[in-house]
């Protein structure tokens, strides 16, 4: 069967093309898909032995919301979604002042191994396709009925560890005659895989990367994320300098404070010394706590962010949302599936 879902409208049109279909049908099906049809006969403008044609040799993914989980304080709800072969992932609707942003998940599970991250204990069952990433959005948006304006790749999974199926995504999203979400409304957050922000400075797209930095010093951050066991901290803050100079594009980075850990003033003005030259905006993030983890939030947010900013750094400290629900990190399909585990015992 074929994956009609992660078609760009160029393959679209062939495939029709190839039905005997004229080009035009392309443009149709590809704006049906995009508003969330969960069946091929909901496509009311396409003859009727074409349906059943497409219906006997594509795949149309429809996720199901098993779960759904709405903060009665600000409107976050977190859907935890079944895919079609069984597997579940965590889409996070927030509502801001600037619009409704979706953060989506990349992978089934990670493997990563970040040690604070809850999204990784389990490992990597699979990469998403790009179908898949694009269902977040949609039936995101059709069932809550919020239109959706900006998305964020921040959920579980690593984007540039299944990188092809992301920028597929990307211009499946930002189609003028599918979603339409312009490239300045996305961000992509990479815990510092180099070859993927290397492909992504050529290629100049004009997302918003977020690194994932989480410490400036080799011995601290590698101790965090065994990533930098294989791009070290240096190499990734020069990436990072490439990358600004040849998109001109403002990188944000990530920083979970974690207590007596990464919040100490020489690991801030570490992170000054590593980008001077290029305007860096550092987000701290309070930490989340997970139950398997050795770590605990920070108690010295303020005073690190006071003092990168004595440095001319831009810090800001991330407004938790969704925090009556647990959205953050993983932590929805983390416990359906030890749920899942129980019943079967
Ligand atoms: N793999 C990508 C994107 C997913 S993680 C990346 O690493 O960037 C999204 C963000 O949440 C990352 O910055 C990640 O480091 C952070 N994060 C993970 N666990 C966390 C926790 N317990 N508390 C706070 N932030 C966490």
């Amino acid at each position: 069967m074929t994956d009609i879902k992660s078609m760009t409208l160029p393959e679209l049109r062939d495939l029709l093309q190839g039905l005997g279909e004229p080009a035009f049908r392309g443009k149709q099906v590809f704006s049906w898909l995009s508003r969330g049809v969960t069946g091929f006969d909901e496509m009311s403008n396409l003859p009727l032995f074409l349906r059943e044609r497409l219906k006997e040799t594509c795949a149309l993914s429809v996720p199901k919301a098993v779960r759904k989980q709405a903060s009665a304080r600000d409107g976050t709800i977190k859907y935890l979604w079944e895919l079609a072969d069984g597997n579940c992932i965590e889409s996070v609707l927030m509502r801001y002042r600037h619009g409704n942003t979706v953060c989506i998940s990349s992978q089934v599970g990670c493997r990563m191994g970040c040690a604070f991250c809850a999204s990784t204990i389990a490992g990597k069952v699979r990469d998403l396709t790009p179908g898949e990433l694009l269902d977040q959005v949609i039936f995101t948006q059709k069932d809550s009925g919020a239109p959706i304006s900006n998305i964020v790749l921040m959920g579980i999974g690593e984007p540039m560890d299944n990188l092809d199926a992301v920028l597929k995504f990307l211009e499946l999203v930002n189609h003028p005659d599918g979603l339409n979400i312009g490239m300045r409304h996305i961000s992509l957050s990479t815990c510092g895989v180099l070859p993927g922000i290397r492909r992504m400075a050529e290629l100049g797209l004009q997302l918003t990367l977020s690194v994932s930095l989480h410490a400036p010093d080799r011995e601290t951050r590698s101790r965090l994320m065994p990533v930098n066991r294989a791009y070290d901290v240096e190499d990734l803050f020069a990436a990072c300098h490439d990358y600004f100079g040849k998109t001109g594009r403002r990188i944000s980075f990530e920083y979970a404070m974690i207590d007596g850990v990464n919040d100490q003033d020489w690991q801030a003005d570490l992170i000054a010394r590593r980008l001077r030259g290029m305007p860096g905006h550092v987000n701290l993030i309070p930490l989340n706590d997970v139950a398997e983890s050795p770590f605990r939030p920070s108690r010295r947010t303020a005073a690190f962010q006071k003092r990168l900013e004595s440095h001319g750094l831009t810090a800001t400290v991330r407004r938790s949302l969704g925090g009556d629900i647990d959205a953050a990190c993983g932590q929805l399909r983390r416990k359906a599936e030890a749920e899942k585990g129980e019943d079967s015992q």
